[in-house]
């Protein structure tokens, strides 16, 4: 499974529309302080499932929703697309959505679904929201510094274990 397309409106600093072609292998993104390298990565995680505000830089999720600057007025809601694309060529849009004092709400191919389908379909496919195919800033060095055991963790993710270890608890609890 591939990530092909990030679209994102009214998330943080992305206040008007805008989409962003993911080209297979390694992506990086640069450019100078404050341009939105962090937030582009907070959107990936946050269409995903994350639901810790702090993580988002944030004291309540509201805060991912476009302020506001001197020059334009702020938003009501953020949406976050994410096309992905799987082994097969079919293609399945997530979308999460958040509107003031309404929370948020996910989308799957234009479905509303449950926030944990969506964890269930990035579990299996070995990414979501604490992916650590996602390396955030100071995130490269804790790799490198981790215990034998946390890197086991880290690997057993990006093999695509933890999905199994999400789906054997989930069938344990009913
Ligand atoms: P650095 O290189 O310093 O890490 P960066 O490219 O990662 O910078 P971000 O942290 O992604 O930059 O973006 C910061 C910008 O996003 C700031 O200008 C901040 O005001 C803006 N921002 C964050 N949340 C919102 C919001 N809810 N509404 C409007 N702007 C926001
Ligand atoms: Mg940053």
């Amino acid at each position: 499974m591939q990530i092909k397309r990030l679209r994102l409106s009214g998330f943080k600093s992305f206040v008007d529309p805008v989409d962003l072609r993911i080209e297979r292998g390694l992506t990086g993104i640069v450019g100078p302080n404050g341009c939105g390298k962090s937030n582009l990565l907070e959107a990936l995680r946050w269409a995903m499932g994350e639901n810790s505000a702090r993580s988002m830089r944030g004291a309540g999720m509201e805060d991912v929703i476009f302020a506001g600057t001197a020059h334009r007025p702020s938003r009501d809601f953020a949406e976050v697309s994410i096309l992905l694309d799987s082994a097969e060529g079919d293609e399945t849009e997530v979308v999460r959505r958040i509107e003031r004092g309404a929370g948020s709400a996910y989308r799957l191919d234009g479905r509303d679904v449950r926030a944990k389908d969506v964890s269930l379909l990035f579990a299996d496919a070995a990414t979501g929201a604490h992916s650590p195919a996602l390396v955030s800033q100071g995130r490269i060095g804790a790799v490198i510094a981790a215990k034998p055991v946390e890197r086991r963790a880290l690997l057993e993710e990006a093999a695509g274990i933890a999905g199994l270890h999400v789906r054997r608890k989930d069938a344990e609890q009913k």
